[in-house]
């Protein structure tokens, strides 16, 4: 790829300025309709490019296919999958991206709030771009690198293996989806149209990484019935299911088996809301792991628990319903480990230090990969996501399109006959 002026900036700075925040309170699907003017503008360019077969569904969904160029019939169908859609927890309106060229190390004032400024202290990681180029936002918005990163560097890649037909690979698959974000983001997807062997989003972070191993998850959701009575003669009747949820909450340890205190390979339990009045109050938890079999553990001991607590008022009845979230990918990928083994070798062939790892949460691959796409992630530069200080190293992106140029090929050296 030594001459090949990358087309990944470019792309990247227009699509971070469309609007495609994900609405959590939506039940529509994509939840936000703007999601679909970014899609609407990558089946263009894909046309533009030559990839003629390139359409949104009504979901918001965009197939496209790139043919294959080699005889061998062998070689599986490759997917790439990267989401549209960006997280609700901070404004995606009027993204105002800026490019740093040449980054010196100097803490970066964002000029729109001043206030706001990225430190190689507080994101470490910038320490080792000093010299390359890096985009922020302005200060108001979040920038959108996750997973707009991941959407121009599949744009990229193609736009690289349409004008460079010598590159050999077999047929290949993009996919970019809305509503990653409200954890809805394969609630639509048709696998069958998509038509797939294995896959792999591009959604991770720090360059040279591969993320092929997620939690396990499961929703809880406890609903206390208390008695209810009128206040003024309640003395000896009313239970206040109120304070029964309160009692639960406090009893959970305080030095472990939460996020804010566990990290690496532990599990935890953790409350994500409380809605109630005298007579009834639900408590909403999710449970996550790494091991799909301690799930049940967590939550028995939570069983535990409330039992312990509601056996101490007479009358007083509870349900617990557990609902599975999603399951560690790893569970299917394990069985194919060459997916994620050839996404290393692409690495090394860039010149990258690979680094396999496990992310505590979830992925579309997550989903992906028991929906019969074995599906580990790679690598886009994004970090800090979420927030008014999100930013990615150019380099980084840069590094992905070439990583993907490999991966196609060694696919081909492994598997074609
Ligand atoms: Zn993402």
């Amino acid at each position: 790829m030594k001459n090949y002026k990358f087309s990944v900036l470019e792309r990247f700075l227009d699509y971070v300025k469309i609007d495609t925040t994900a609405d959590p309170e939506s039940i529509s699907f994509p939840s936000s309709e703007k999601q679909k003017d970014l899609a609407q503008l990558l089946v263009q360019e894909l046309q533009a490019m030559g990839v003629h077969d390139a359409l949104m569904d009504e979901y918001g969904y965009v197939y496209a296919t790139i043919e294959s160029n080699i005889a061998s019939d062998s070689v599986p169908v490759i997917c790439f999958c990267a989401h549209i859609d960006t997280a609700p927890d901070c404004s995606g309106t009027n993204v105002r991206p800026i490019v740093h060229r040449n980054f010196n190390g100097a803490p970066i004032i964002l000029p729109d709030d001043p206030t706001q400024v990225i430190t190689v202290e507080e994101h470490p990681y910038l320490k080792t771009k000093i010299g390359e180029d890096i985009v922020t936002a302005s200060g108001l918005t979040l920038l959108g690198a996750d997973d707009k990163a991941g959407v121009a560097i599949i744009m990229d890649f193609a736009n690289f293996l349409i004008s460079h037909p010598e590159v050999k690979h077999g047929k290949i698959r993009l996919l970019f989806t809305p509503d990653e974000e409200v954890g809805r983001g394969v609630e639509h997807l048709n696998m069958e149209k998509l038509g797939a062997d294995y896959g792999y989003t591009l959604d991770g972070g720090v360059v040279g990484s591969i993320e092929d191993e997620s939690f396990s998850a499961d929703a809880v959701k406890i609903t206390i019935h208390g008695i209810s009575a009128h206040p003024g003669y309640a003395k000896n009747k009313m239970v206040n299911s109120i304070k029964v949820a309160a009692e639960i909450i406090d009893t959970l340890p305080k030095e472990e088996w939460s996020p804010e205190t566990t990290e690496k390979k532990e599990g935890f339990v953790h409350p994500t809301s409380i809605q109630g009045g005298l007579e009834e109050t639900t408590l909403n938890f999710i449970v996550r792991d790494h091991l799909t079999s301690n799930l049940a553990i967590h939550e028995d001991r939570l069983r535990s628990i409330v039992e312990t607590i509601v056996s101490n008022y007479n009358g007083v009845t509870y349900s617990f319903e557990i609902s599975e979230q999603y399951r560690n990918m790893k569970e299917v990928i394990a069985t194919v480990p060459f997916v994620t083994e050839y996404a290393a070798e692409a690495m090394r062939k860039v010149g990258l230090a690979p680094k396999v790892s496990s992310i505590r949460g979830g992925t579309d691959g997550s989903k992906l990969s028991f929906m019969g796409l074995p599906c580990p992630n790679i690598f886009t530069g994004e970090m800090a996501i979420h927030s008014r200080h999100e930013y990615v190293c150019v380099q980084d992106m840069e590094n992905a399109v070439k990583t993907m140029v490999e991966l196609v090929q060694i696919w081909v050296e492994h598997k074609s006959n």
